[in-house]
């Protein structure tokens, strides 16, 4: 019955999107089983690539009235499964849709198709002096970590962050309006080029809805003019504790760097075992990251006030680094960590929670003891400014039960974000992984009222199913 409806809705879809713009073969289909997510794979039966806002909402609309699963996907770098197929169905590829439409100097805005990439925004403004406001900086820098192929369908679907979240919000406070296709294929226009917006925030609630709501098509993002420098501060600590102390010291301050990120030692490890070694100092228990920007006297003089606050809270050695291609080496270096974790270990399952940030330290010590206890080793990296742990637990997937292990620790870590006062996650998203984990943030009359939410756009729960809820 299944394979009848696939087969006529690929048929149907060939004719308006073209024999390129549907895929169905074996091979084909081998690609979209895994996302960023190493423990996790799902096998889609048709995957289809519109081209425009109404081919989305037609193939959308065919989907639906087949009753087939309809998964949103860009780029596929997902760290919670959000788009692994993990009930099979159609997966709506934004690939072609990845044009930039319109840049508004006036409205500050660009209006981009959700198939473009992140970064390519930031190189086409770079002309004009302005950026996207999620990802200020330099290339290097930008956010999210997987700015070089991430999406901005997939940002939004997943409220991405990044390093430099600290300072300027999240993705969804850099959004002015969306264009999105609900299950049905009607197409609804939210917001717009205005700042000022009144009734429900429709635009928040499609952020971070994981594509279980609708698909966005297009985006209209806020850009900024480009700032004028940057510096960087360098820290290291003799163990976590401190590090997280001093991480609050500098908040206390009044400072307001616009990234603070932590290594933990293993961490520093594999990024200097690699190529992207930026020579970190690997005798340190915890290295703190820091950038401050501005025009150069003003970040130079903020940069010599965090540095001496570092000094005071303990730190045993730290850098000032004027220099750009130097800074860019160690951001790089940061921007790595993920990648290097080969150089540690074969494989790696990749947590995201946040704790209020006096609990740092007390977050990182159990997060290596849930790995301790299982014989599997955790490194640390994380956006220390905004309290979000990413623990890195190696495994190695040749050892049976292994995998399960690294997936079970990882859960144990979340658990203890939420009682340190946290949460589940601070920008990968709920997606597959961490649905168990949804009741021990929520109460059951709050998931139940999300439920209702996504019933009123999706009564057949055709749109990404198995995600978010458990
Ligand atoms: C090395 C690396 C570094 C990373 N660094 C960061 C980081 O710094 N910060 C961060 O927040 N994340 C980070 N991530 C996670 C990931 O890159 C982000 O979640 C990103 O936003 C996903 O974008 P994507 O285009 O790959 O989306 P996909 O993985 O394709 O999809 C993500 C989710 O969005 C849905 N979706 C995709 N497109 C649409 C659409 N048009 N409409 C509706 N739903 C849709 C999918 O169904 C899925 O649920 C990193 C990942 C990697 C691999």
């Amino acid at each position: 019955m299944r394979r009848n409806a696939i087969s006529d809705f690929a048929k149907k879809a060939r004719e308006f999107l073209g024999e390129e713009g549907v895929l169905q073969e074996e091979v084909d289909l081998l690609v979209y089983e895994q996302d960023g997510t190493l423990a996790l794979r799902g096998k889609a039966d048709v995957v289809v690539f519109p081209r425009t806002v109404q081919e989305m909402a037609k193939v959308v609309e065919l989907a639906y009235n087949y009753g087939i699963p309809i998964i949103g996907r860009g780029s596929g770098t997902s760290l919670s499964g959000g788009g692994v197929p993990v009930t099979g169905g159609v997966i709506v590829s934004t690939a072609r849709m990845n044009k930039i439409l319109e840049i508004d100097l006036e409205n500050e805005v660009a209006v981009v198709q959700a198939g473009v990439i992140n970064d390519w925004i930031n190189a086409y403004l770079a002309r004009m002096g302005y950026q996207y406001a999620i990802d200020l900086g330099f290339q290097y820098m930008a956010d999210p970590g997987s700015q070089r192929v991430s999406t901005i369908g997939g940002n939004i679907a997943h409220n991405s962050g990044g390093v430099k979240c600290f300072k300027y919000g999240v993705t969804v406070n850099q959004l002015r309006g969306l264009t999105i296709v609900l299950p049905t294929g009607e197409v609804r226009r939210i917001g717009g080029k205005e700042f000022e917006q009144a009734g429900y925030d429709l635009i928040g609630l499609i952020t971070g809805s994981e594509g279980t709501l609708a698909l966005i098509a297009e985006a209209i993002v806020r850009i900024v003019p480009t700032y004028e420098s940057s510096v960087t501060i360098l820290a290291k600590f003799a163990d976590l504790p401190t590090a997280g102390r001093a991480v609050s010291a500098v908040i206390a301050s009044g400072a307001m760097p616009v990234a603070m990120e932590l290594m933990d030692k293993l961490a520093v490890e594999a990024v200097e075992s690699g190529p992207y070694a930026a020579g970190l100092p690997k005798d340190a228990e915890a290295v703190l990251l820091i950038q401050v920007e501005g025009s150069l006297p003003g970040a130079k003089e903020e940069a010599s006030k965090v540095a001496e606050v570092l000094r005071r809270s303990g730190a045993s050695g730290v850098e000032i680094v004027e220099d750009p291609p130097k800074a860019a080496k160690i951001w790089a270096a940061r921007k790595q960590a993920f990648g290097a974790m080969g150089f540690v270990g074969p494989n790696y399952v990749v947590e995201d929670g946040t704790i209020p940030r006096k609990k740092l330290a007390e977050a990182l010590m159990l997060a290596r003891a849930a790995g301790a206890k299982r014989g599997l080793r955790v490194a640390n990296v994380f956006h220390a400014g905004d309290g979000n742990l990413h623990p890195l637990i190696l495994y190695d997937e040749r050892k049976p039960g292994e995998r399960e292990k690294a997936i079970e620790a990882g859960e144990e870590i979340l658990e203890a974000c939420v009682e340190l006062g946290g949460t589940i996650t601070g920008e990968h998203g709920v997606g597959y992984m961490k649905k168990k984990l949804l009741p021990k943030m929520y109460r059951r009359e709050e998931i139940e009222l999300m439920k209702a939410i996504k019933a009123v756009f999706d009564p057949k729960g055709l749109m990404n199913p198995g995600k978010i809820f458990p």
